[in-house]
C-alpha cells in the first residue's frame, strides 16, 4: 500500500514560489504587497481602492453534511478546488479563514487543509502567521482596560460595575482563565467585579474585522460595541468611553488580507476567524471582495457543516456584504455518512452500505436547504483510503435521486489532479446562470421569528421555546432600534438538533433558546440553543505535549 506523509512533511517539501510571483499571477504589482518574509504578503489597501468597480469573479461556497469529530476536510477540499480549477485552465484562488492557536495545541490541530491539498507556510499560518489574531486580541483587551480605567476614575458614563459585559481575551485554551475577578489588592487597583476570558476567535473585534469594509466602517463598528449598562439599564457604547480610535490603530494592518499559497502555487487568501458559533465564522469581507476583483473564481469556506457555516455565510455575510454566491460544493465524506447513520468511530473502517444509505439523509437536508437559498449544488465526496467502490457509489445513486451530482475527489491524496472532474462540474455550475441568491428571510422580519425561520426551514424543527426574559429582550432590541439585523444561531454543529448525539435528518425537535446576545458593531443577535464555550479547554493529552523542534530547527508535531 502507498505511504502516506504526514501533513507537515508535505507542507515542508512544497516548492514554493516567493509570493511577490503569486501576487503577480492575480496582477498585484509588487510595491503593493507588504511582505513577511518570503512566503507570505498583505495586500496593501492603496490597491485594494484601486480596484474600483472592476467586474467581479464567480463566488463558491465550499460546505459540508454534519461533522463528525474527524473532521470532514472542508479547508481541504477548498484548497483542492482552486489547485483543481487552475488546472483545468481557470483562474481561481483560495479564500479562507486563519486557524487559532488554541486548537492547534489541543485536539484539532492546524486548519491549512491536508494531505497535498494545503497552503503553505503551513506552519506560520497555523501559528502567529501575520500577528493579526495578536491585534485582534490587543484592541480587545485594550477596550476591556479602558474600561476598568473608566470606572476607577470616577465613571462618568455611570456604567454598572455589576454589568460589564465586555470581557478579555487570549488566543489559547485555557480553562483556568472562564471566570475570574480582576481588580483585587486594593483601591489603587480599581474596583473588584466578576469578569472571564474568552477565546480571540470569539471576540466580537473579531467578527467586526470580518465583516467591515474598509477602515472607516471598522472605526464605526468599534464604536457600536456594546460594553456594559448603567442602572437604568441604558446600553455603554464603547464609543462613549472613547475607544474606538485607538482601537482602529490596532487593527490598521490586521485589516489587510494575508496572500500565501497553495501546494500547487496558487494563490490564496486566509484571512480573519470568527466563531463558527457565537460569530459566522466565515473569513474576512474584505478578502473576498478583494479576491473577487482579482481572480475569475474565488472558492471560499463556511465552518461547521450547512446547516450553522452555510446558513450564516448567506443570511449573515452574502446578505451585508451584497454578495451573490455562484455555486456551492457540499463535502460528504463516507465515513461520516456511516457514523450519520449510526455506525460508531471504531467500527467506520468496515464496509455497510446500509447504514451509509441511512445517513444520507443527513446529506439529502443540506442538499435541499442550500438550494432554498437559490444556489445550485455540487457534492463533493471526499476519498478516504477506506472507502469501498460499493459505498461510493451508493452517494452517487443517493444525491443522482436529489437530482444532484456526487463526484469522488482525490485531491487529498493527489492534490489538483485529483479534483479535475469537480472543478469542471463547478465551473459548468457557475457558468449555467442558475444561480439566484436570496436570504432566508427579509430584514425586516421580527427577530424571535427570524429564529424560527432558521429552525423550521433549515433544521427541520416542530418548535422553538424560550422564557420570557428572553423574548422581552429580543422585543426590547427591537424597540431600541436593532430589529433589523439577522440573527447568528449557535447550535452543536453535530446535529440538525440541539442534541449532539441525534444523528442523520431528525425532524420535529423542539430548540431551547437559552440565552441572547447582541453583537452590534458585528450587526447580528446570537441565539444561545445548548452550551456554548467560548473559552475551550485543553484535553488530558494536548497535542501541545508533541510539538517540538527537531535538530534542524524544524517544527515537529504540528497536523
Ligand atoms: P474541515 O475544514 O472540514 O474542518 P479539514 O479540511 O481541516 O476539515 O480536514 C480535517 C483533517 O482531516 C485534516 O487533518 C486533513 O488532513 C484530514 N483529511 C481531510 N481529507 C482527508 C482524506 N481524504 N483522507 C485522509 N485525511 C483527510
Ligand atoms: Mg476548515
Amino acid at each position: 500500500m502507498r505511504e502516506f506523509k504526514t501533513d507537515i512533511e508535505i507542507a515542508r517539501a512544497a516548492q514554493k514560489k516567493p509570493i511577490q510571483e503569486i501576487g503577480a499571477k492575480l496582477g498585484i504589482p509588487a510595491e503593493q504587497l507588504v511582505p513577511y518574509g518570503h512566503d507570505k504578503a498583505k495586500v496593501s489597501a492603496e490597491f485594494i481602492r484601486s480596484l474600483g468597480d472592476r467586474p467581479d469573479g464567480k463566488l463558491i461556497l465550499v460546505t459540508a453534511i454534519n461533522p463528525t469529530p474527524a473532521g470532514e476536510g472542508k479547508t481541504t477540499t477548498t484548497v483542492g478546488l482552486v489547485d483543481g480549477l487552475n488546472r483545468i485552465g481557470k483562474n481561481a484562488m483560495v479564500c479562507i479563514r486563519e486557524p487559532s492557536l488554541g486548537p492547534c495545541f489541543g485536539v484539532k490541530g492546524g486548519a491549512a487543509g491536508g494531505g497535498y491539498a494545503q497552503v503553505v507556510p503551513m506552519e506560520d499560518i497555523n501559528l502567529h502567521f501575520t500577528g493579526d489574531f495578536h491585534a485582534i486580541t490587543s484592541a480587545h483587551n485594550l477596550l476591556s482596560a479602558l474600561i476598568d480605567n473608566h470606572i476607577h476614575w470616577g465613571n462618568e458614563q455611570g456604567i454598572d460595575s455589576r454589568r460589564v459585559s465586555w470581557r478579555r481575551v487570549l488566543d489559547m485554551n485555557d480553562r483556568a482563565l472562564r471566570d475570574i475577578v480582576c481588580s483585587l489588592g486594593g483601591p489603587a487597583n480599581g474596583y473588584p467585579r466578576e469578569s472571564g476570558f474568552d477565546i480571540t476567535v470569539a471576540s466580537e473585534v473579531m467578527a467586526i474585522l470580518c465583516l467591515a469594509a474598509d477602515l472607516a466602517d471598522l472605526e464605526r463598528r468599534l464604536g457600536d460595541i456594546i460594553i456594559g449598562y448603567r442602572r437604568d439599564k441604558s446600553p455603554v457604547f464603547a464609543r462613549d468611553i472613547k475607544a474606538d480610535g485607538a482601537m482602529t490603530v490596532l487593527l490598521k494592518d490586521a485589516m489587510q488580507p494575508n496572500l500565501v499559497q497553495t501546494l500547487e502555487n496558487n494563490p490564496a487568501f486566509v484571512h480573519g476567524g470568527p466563531f463558527a458559533n457565537i460569530a459566522h465564522g466565515c473569513n474576512s469581507v474584505i478578502a473576498t471582495k478583494t479576491a473577487l476583483k482579482l481572480a475569475d473564481y474565488v472558492v471560499t469556506e463556511a465552518g461547521f457543516g450547512a446547516d450553522l457555516g452555510a446558513e450564516k455565510f448567506f443570511d449573515i455575510k452574502c446578505r451585508k456584504a451584497g454578495l451573490n454566491p455562484a455555486a456551492a460544493v457540499i463535502v460528504a465524506t463516507v465515513r461520516a455518512l456511516k457514523m450519520n447513520g449510526g455506525v460508531s468511530k471504531e467500527d467506520l473502517g468496515v464496509e455497510n452500505v446500509e447504514a451509509l444509505t441511512r445517513g444520507c439523509a443527513n446529506l439529502g437536508r443540506h442538499i435541499a436547504n442550500v438550494r432554498r437559498f437559490g444556489v445550485p449544488v455540487v457534492v463533493a465526496i471526499n476519498h478516504f483510503t477506506s472507502d469501498t467502490d460499493a459505498e461510493v457509489a451508493a452517494v452517487k445513486d443517493y444525491a443522482a435521486g436529489e437530482g444532484v451530482d456526487a463526484i469522488i475527489c482525490r485531491h487529498w491524496a493527489d492534490g489538483g489532479a485529483g479534483i479535475e472532474e469537480l472543478a469542471r462540474r463547478v465551473a459548468d455550475l457557475a457558468a449555467s446562470g442558475q444561480a439566484a441568491f436570496k436570504p432566508l428571510y427579509p430584514d425586516t422580519m421580527p427577530l424571535m421569528e427570524k429564529i424560527e425561520a432558521v429552525a423550521s426551514k433549515i433544521y427541520h424543527a416542530a418548535e422553538v421555546t424560550a422564557d420570557k426574559a428572553v423574548r422581552d429582550q429580543l422585543a426590547q432590541w427591537e424597540a431600541q432600534g436593532y430589529g433589523h439585523l439577522p440573527v447568528c444561531m449557535a447550535k452543536t454543529q453535530y446535529s440538525f438538533s440541539t442534541d449532539p448525539t441525534l444523528r442523520g435528518a431528525p425532524e420535529g425537535h423542539v430548540v431551547h433558546v437559552r440565552e441572547v446576545r447582541l453583537s452590534a458593531g458585528a450587526g447580528f443577535v446570537v441565539a444561545i440553543t445548548g452550551e456554548i464555550m467560548t473559552m475551550p479547554g485543553l484535553p488530558r493529552s494536548p497535542a501541545a505535549e508533541r510539538i517540538s523542534l527537531n535538530e534542524q530547527g524544524y517544527i515537529e508535531g504540528l497536523f
